[in-house]
């Protein structure tokens, strides 16, 4: 299996180096040459499997002998070290739980799998990989927990001095190991283009190999689609009607929308996706009017998905060849203001009981609003409630517990490079070989 360049589609990566790379030198992204399409058997067989069963078939599969199967396997096996629990929240609606992992969000299946990608690549060469990566939130986390003691793998992450939440931050703040997290004295903004210099160092990159961790690499995209799989399998145990599923998710970079349309295409039986924005509704927007004009962003209540310029927009365009009315035949928007979150985390626990962090909150409202009579909604529920606490408490007006396995971040002793802002003391920090 080949991936070609969407900036370029004549040129064409193996999937070690579009994994090492990250993303195309021109900036362009990597995709699948073609979408090879499971056995009907399979997807009939998948109640009978377990979560990391159906990950590797579907990994075995989609990746060609890419990697080596025994390999492939072990790496599975120990990336999904979580369950991904599909929970009924009422007759037609289900909430796809995505939060089990070490840093509880939907990140960490993409962060392990790519962890782990990189390391067997790295080790079979003998070398060694830098992962560089700029952070506000559960990226930074379940990258670095994603790689934490991965041999021949290296991560910096580069976070601004201001705006994090205490949690956010130890989640990549109290590692050590092969994980340096840099405090810069300046913006986010000044962080990517730490990294961006980096990128664009020539020399740098004769001494060290570097990759970009961002949510573009097609090692954290693929493993985005082994969950709708799974939420199929765990609808088939109970015994429901699978032709009219409707996968309904919080749309930030629109990472797991091209996952979800790669699985649909994979023959998984998806009928159409709901694309659930905050007030950063370039993607709904772009539904609606057929003009995709990426914009700065506003901070919302949903902060993981206040994304203004969605980076994996080419992917999706691609998937339906460019077309406009292909796109809008199986993908429906809807955008919501905070407040309008607000009271869906807050009817959620009042009618149904059910505690939903504002990103799943987002996307069960959606279906709730958009859900056709006889259809079956998935939400995707990208982050556990304790993550965004205040937003949660705020909205069922009482306390919500924080599981332990968070409390143990908090816990632990923060170990912090501070830096100023610029290039030059990045570039000494990365040739240094701490
Ligand atoms: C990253 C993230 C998302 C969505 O990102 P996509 O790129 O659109 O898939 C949604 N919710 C949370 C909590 C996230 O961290």
């Amino acid at each position: 299996m080949r991936y070609y360049n969407t900036n370029n589609p004549t040129q064409f990566a193996t999937l070690e180096q579009a994994v090492m790379q990250g993303r195309a030198s021109d900036g362009g992204l990597f995709m699948p040459e073609h979408i090879p399409q499971l056995p009907q058997a399979f997807i009939n067989n998948m109640s009978m499997m377990t979560l990391q069963e159906i990950s590797y078939a579907v990994a075995n599969f989609a990746l060609q002998g890419a990697v080596d199967s025994e390999k492939l396997k072990e790496i599975i096996d120990d990336t999904l070290s979580f369950d991904i629990p599909l929970v009924q929240v009422d007759d037609n609606r289900f909430s796809l739980e995505l939060y089990h992992g070490p840093t509880m969000s939907s990140k960490d299946v993409g962060a392990r799998f790519m962890g782990r990608l990189l390391s067997y690549f790295a080790t079979k060469h003998g070398q060694e990989v830098t992962v560089l990566v700029a952070t506000t939130g559960n990226s930074g986390g379940a990258v670095a927990n994603g790689c934490y003691n991965r041999p021949g793998v290296r991560v910096v992450v580069l976070y601004p001095q201001d705006g994090l939440d205490n949690l956010q931050e130890a989640q990549f703040t109290t590692l050590d190991g092969n994980v340096t997290a840099i405090e810069v004295n300046g913006s986010l903004e000044d962080c990517r283009n730490m990294i961006m210099e980096a990128f664009a160092d020539e020399d740098l990159k004769n001494s060290i190999s570097l990759t970009s961790a961002r949510s573009v690499n097609i090692a954290r995209l693929l493993p985005q689609m082994f969950y709708y799989f799974y939420a199929v399998a765990q609808l088939q145990r109970q015994g429901r009607e699978l032709d009219r599923l409707v996968i309904s998710l919080p749309c930030g970079n629109l990472g797991n929308l091209t996952a979800g349309v790669m699985a649909k295409r994979m023959g998984l039986p998806l009928k159409r996706f709901i694309a659930a924005d905050n007030a950063n509704d370039v993607f709904t927007r772009y539904l609606r009017t057929g003009k995709f004009e990426p914009r700065g962003m506003v901070q919302t209540l949903a902060k993981a998905i206040d994304v203004g310029n969605p980076r994996n927009f080419p992917r999706i365009l691609d998937l339906f060849g460019g077309s406009y009315e292909a796109i809008t035949r199986e993908v429906t928007g809807v955008s919501m203001s905070d407040s309008e979150i607000h009271d869906a985390m807050r009817l959620l626990w009042r009618d149904r009981r059910y505690l939903a962090d504002p990103h799943g909150a987002l996307a069960l409202e959606a279906l709730r609003r958009l859900l056709h009579p006889g259809e079956t909604g998935v939400a995707l529920a990208t982050a556990h409630p304790a993550k965004y606490i205040d937003a949660v408490e705020d909205a069922l007006e009482q306390s919500i517990p924080v599981p332990n396995a968070m409390l143990q971040y908090l816990r632990g002793t923060r170990n912090v490079v501070s830096m100023n802002s610029g290039y030059a003391s990045l570039r000494r920090f990365l040739l240094s070989g701490k």
